[in-house]
């Protein structure tokens, strides 16, 4: 049996927000407890397709994979399995559509799924632009960036008690006639709070861009052209505020809708918290990750390790889709259509140091590429195989796979790069695909600050190792654009998107993230999310000297 071996941090992180508790708050299991709820509970879905499974078989070895911090879902999972809330999925995606009907429904439909630890996003692309008419009031709209503040204040609200705050995302077209008020709302740092925003451009803003042109603005109810604006001035005002403040980032839409797997369904127009998961309105995704730090054996990477883990982690999560519990029932039916499942991966950066190799190498690039194309060949090979036994999800004869000769799929979508935020610090491992962000770092956990050291840092400097600072590289020593090429190694592998923050160093300039900008749409990429240091008063995280 595996013992767990969690850094004081992650015992935090535990306690804060995993545990479960009674009503009276008082925390009632242990991490073994918490591992064994999670894993009976998804095993149990094998029931439902095979009478004679061995669920307790299953459910060891998940449990083992769990315990061992090899693989982790996402933290609704942890948190909700077998608990009253029952609701497993992170990501969900609601439509609004221009009436105060849909507006005030998903308003309400996001309450229910943020009081369960999801996160929501929706496109505002469809609302009338602000000063245009209602009828039958005959009085004028606020226009989407109201409403997306009526969205956020609803948050505070569901969230004030709560240990894990609301995440939203919200998107606009680039098209839409509020796009200026949209890009610079949260220059005011008081607005906004508990929302990320992007802006969807599509393949032809940027070509005007790139040809100094206007592009036109369209009326969404009307489709009427109502202005035009200088696409390169607009870059740089996005540009500005991401300087400023982080937000906002970038949604390549077309890029996105290339990769749709049922566009028969519907287009792609938003993304959940983070920007990892594009998803059609109503539907909904359970993320994990592999703990990549956990494949390294001797010096190098046990392939094998990684391939039985992705098949067990392919299995854990279409399972999750099964005994899901959604507070919103249009969410439980549109997720069980399409299945979509995000396998993804955490301590990228750990695995480079425990190699020796550099964040910033052609090396990391070319492993990032390898790591990610073997766990999307064996996600397909799991989810065929699954489908075999379980049949394919509901929605295969509209999705793209017949046409390319695939017969069996299980998920519409497998795989997934989280941001892992709070997963990795239960891992003690380092987020995502992202480099460290320091060695030792001050870290704001609600209105907490906790001090910790990296723990391979920490074992070298016991062992009286050499820390060499070409591999124990930080976040602000990469050069924002080997960022880029890091997240579009894992890109090119990944069905859904990357998770990436370019983290920039202080004195960057505007016009250097506006170049960024431009070259992360020649990359391939889905997105681009930058924040530079100390551009927000309340930073999650700092690097600090623990001496
Ligand atoms: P975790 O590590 O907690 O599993 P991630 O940092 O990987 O979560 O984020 C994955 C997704 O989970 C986000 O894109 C978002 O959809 C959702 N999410 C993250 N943080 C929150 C939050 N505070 N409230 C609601 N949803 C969240």
């Amino acid at each position: 049996m595996t013992i767990c071996n969690f850094t004081p941090l992650a015992r935090e992180v535990l306690e804060k927000r995993y545990l479960a508790r009674n009503y009276r708050g008082e925390i009632i299991e242990t991490p073994d407890e918490l591992f064994s709820r999670v894993a009976g509970v998804v095993a149990g879905a094998d029931r439902l397709f095979d009478a004679g499974a061995s669920v307790r078989k299953t459910a060891a070895r998940f449990e083992e994979a769990l315990t061992s911090l090899s693989f982790l879902p996402n933290s609704p999972c942890l948190m909700n399995a077998g608990r009253p809330l029952g609701q497993l999925a992170a990501c969900f995606v609601l439509p609004v559509e221009d009436n105060l009907e849909s507006i005030f429904q998903s308003l309400k439909d996001s309450a229910l799924i943020h009081r369960t630890g999801g996160g929501t996003g929706f496109s505002f692309g469809r609302l009338r632009p602000s000063g245009d008419t209602i009828f039958p009031a005959s009085g004028v709209t606020g226009g989407p960036v109201s409403f997306i503040q009526l969205f956020d204040a609803a948050t505070h609200l569901i969230d004030r008690n709560r240990v894990r705050p609301g995440a939203n995302m919200g998107v606009l077209p680039v098209s839409h006639p509020d796009i200026r008020d949209f890009v610079t709302v949260k220059r005011d740092r008081r607005l906004l709070g508990n929302f990320n925003l992007s802006v969807a451009v599509d393949d032809g803003f940027i070509a005007c861009v790139k040809a100094g042109r206007d592009y036109p603005l369209i009326h969404p109810r009307t489709g009427a052209v109502v202005d035009r604006l200088s696409a390169a001035e607009l870059l740089a005002e996005m540009a500005r505020s991401a300087w400023e403040t982080g937000d906002p980032g970038i949604l390549f839409l077309d890029r996105i809708n290339r990769a749709n797997p049922t566009p028969v369904i519907g287009r792609l127009e938003a993304t959940n918290p983070c920007g990892e998961q594009p998803l059609l309105p109503y539907e909904s995704c359970t993320l994990g990750s592999i703990n990549l730090s956990r494949i390294v054996n001797d010096e190098a990477v046990d392939c094998e390790k990684l391939e039985s883990l992705v098949h067990l982690a392919v299995h854990f999560l279409d399972n999750v889709v099964e005994v899901n519990r959604h507070p919103v029932t249009q969410t439980e039916e549109w997720s069980r259509m399409n299945r979509k499942i995000g396998l993804g991966v955490m301590g990228f950066a750990d695995m480079l140091i425990l190699l020796g190799i550099p964040y910033q190498s052609e090396r990391a690039v070319v492993l990032a590429e390898e790591i990610m194309a073997c766990i999307q060949r064996s996600a397909v090979a799991a989810s065929g195989e699954l489908a075999a036994r379980r049949g394919n999800f509901p929605a295969f004869h509209q999705s793209v796979f017949p046409a390319r000769g695939v017969k069996r799929r299980r998920n519409a979508t497998l795989t997934t790069v989280a941001p892992t935020g709070t997963i990795s610090l239960l891992a003690g491992a380092s987020s995502s695909v992202e480099p460290v962000f320091a060695f030792e770092v001050q870290r704001r956990i609600g209105n907490e600050i906790f001090m910790d050291e990296h723990p391979i840092y920490a074992r070298y400097r016991q062992e009286g190792r050499p820390i060499d600072p070409g591999i124990f590289q930080t976040a602000w020593e990469v050069p924002p654009h080997w960022h880029l090429k890091i997240q579009a190694a894992f890109q090119k592998y990944t069905d859904n998107a990357v998770s990436k923050t370019v983290n920039l160093p202080e004195h960057i300039t505007e016009e250097q993230v506006r170049e960024l900008f431009l070259q992360a749409a020649d990359m391939n990429l889905k997105g681009i999310t930058v924040y530079r240091d100390k551009s927000l008063p309340d930073q999650i995280l700092s690097a600090c000297s623990l001496k």
